[in-house]
């Protein structure tokens, strides 16, 4: 294949990331944004491997059909809930893929034509160094997302450990780089990245894998751009930082959201916080329980109703049930919104895409900034499985160590009525006073189940 394709090639596929990416900012160009990237990210496979003639043209079709089959199998089996593991697999073989180049490159010297030697090894040492880490830290972050793996050692001694461990990863890639034939050095370094990945996010709360998903997202990109460089192929170092720059972008709208820097969640700091404030004495005395068949009633006359759904909507895979109950509402002269919050749920938006597969249209969903001057206007607020991001201690107690994080202003609405099994505390492990309000109805249930018995009261009515 001539220069001038193959790089004509790559740029039609550099554009056909760029449009995925404008693409998955908005859930109404989500798909198409989906398929536009995975297209440029056949086109570009496809173009470097008849470019070098590495593989023959029915190896490739053979190679797209099998990996094909096996996504669509993943695709198709995994559970919303468990999509964060998912991400993690494919970000840790991402960062896997992009260490064995470069390993490759290190060891099989004159394989890597046209790009100078310092390039491929400074490059080579980054790669791997970056690469190795995201593999190890993406493994543990899905063991951990998958409940196989509790462990979670803190304090000095241990951050001692995981910066020694980087240090001496990084001296002996620049031994490396000092003398390319110390090839003991880069072996060195590979396993040293592999331990640095290793503590780093074990010492992360399982809770907050989400953001470590997203920042080891931002790795993978970046030992891909760095693998770019060792083999001087325009379309990895695009594609590469693409997937970089915007995967700490990512990491930084979720730390925004939970107002907490990144620094904080790698210590695990909410956990220690969390395990202070957790109790349900203050709630003694001071709650409303109430049923569907009185619920009911409310929504006899309610006219603007929002849903505000959190993790045990998720949990509780109540979507459906939610879209069949604002049907009913609707087809009884109300309106339904839904208020989501950045950090519902366990990732970045879990709940437009649960809201997304029950057919809710896009356009009632309001984000924070949007519907937070509604809800004084709005009749009833449901609070369906969400707990932290409706938390008023984020608003009104600088004590709290969920202080300064955004939150929905539920209890600005007439009623609200919070769905949940208990008066379990969320994610962050903090009591939640909004329970007590005057305006707050408690109905402790599954959220499934609560919605379905709530439409069959209101049917009754
Ligand atoms: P929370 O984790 O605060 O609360 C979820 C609530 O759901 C719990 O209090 C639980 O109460 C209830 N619940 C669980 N299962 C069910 C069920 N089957 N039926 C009904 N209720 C159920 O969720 P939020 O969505 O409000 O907040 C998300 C939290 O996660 C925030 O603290 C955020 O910072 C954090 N986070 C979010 C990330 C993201 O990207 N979205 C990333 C990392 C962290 P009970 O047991 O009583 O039923």
């Amino acid at each position: 294949m001539g220069a001038n394709l193959i790089n004509t090639a790559y740029l039609l596929a550099a554009v056909l990331f760029i449009l995925g990416l404008k693409g998955l900012t908005s859930p109404r160009t989500a798909v198409r944004g989906n398929f536009l990237g995975a297209m440029g990210m056949l086109l570009a496979a496809v173009a470097t491997l008849a470019d070098r003639q590495i593989v023959s043209y029915e190896a490739i079709a053979l190679g797209i059909a099998i990996g094909a089959v096996i996504g669509l199998i993943w695709a198709v089996r995994v559970q919303m809930t468990a999509m964060p593991q998912l991400v993690a697999a494919f970000n840790g073989f991402g960062g896997g893929a992009s260490a064995l180049v470069a390993g490759a490159a290190v060891f099989m010297p004159g394989a890597i034509s046209g790009v100078p030697e310092i390039q491929v090894h400074v490059s080579g040492v980054l790669s791997a160094f970056i690469g190795s880490a995201t593999l190890s830290g993406s493994l543990i972050a899905w063991a951990k997302l998958q409940g196989v793996l509790r462990w979670q050692p803190r304090g000095l001694a241990m951050q001692a450990v995981i910066s020694g461990s980087a240090l001496a990863g990084i001296a002996l890639g620049v031994c490396y780089v000092v003398d390319p034939t110390a090839l003991w050095a880069f072996g060195g370094l590979c396993a040293l990245a592999v331990v640095y990945g290793v503590l780093l996010t074990v010492s992360v709360g399982g809770a907050d894998m989400p953001v470590i998903i997203a920042l080891l997202n931002s790795c993978s990109g970046l030992a891909a751009a760095a693998t770019g460089f060792v083999l001087g192929n325009n379309v990895l170092i695009i594609s590469g930082s693409l997937v970089g720059a915007s995967g700490f972008i990512l990491t930084q709208i979720m730390c925004k959201a939970m107002n907490r820097s990144l620094w904080d969640v790698l210590r695990g700091d909410l956990g220690e916080a969390a395990a202070k404030g957790a109790t349900t004495d203050v709630y003694t005395g001071r709650i409303k329980s109430t049923s569907p068949e009185e619920a009911a009633l409310i929504f006899d006359t309610a006219r603007i109703v929002t849903v505000v759904p959190g993790y045990g909507m998720a949990v509780a895979q109540a979507q459906h049930a939610v879209r069949d109950f604002a049907n009913l509402v609707e087809s009884r002269g109300g309106e339904v919104r839904y208020a989501i919050h950045p950090v519902a749920g366990r990732m970045p938006g879990h709940m437009n895409v649960l809201l997304a597969e029950a057919d809710v249209p896009y356009d009632r969903l309001y984000d924070m900034d949007t519907i937070n001057p509604l809800f004084a206007e709005t009749d009833v607020a449901i609070v369906l499985g969400a707990n932290d991001v409706v938390n008023p201690a984020a608003r009104d107690e600088p004590g709290s160590p969920i202080y300064g994080m955004p939150i929905l202003d539920v209890d600005k609405a007439q009623v609200v009525l919070m769905i949940k099994r208990s008066l379990s505390p969320g994610f962050a492990g903090i009591p939640n006073l909004l329970f007590t309000r005057d305006n707050t109805l408690m109905m402790f249930a599954d959220a499934k189940k609560a919605m379905q018995d709530l439409s069959r009261e209101i049917r009754d009515l």
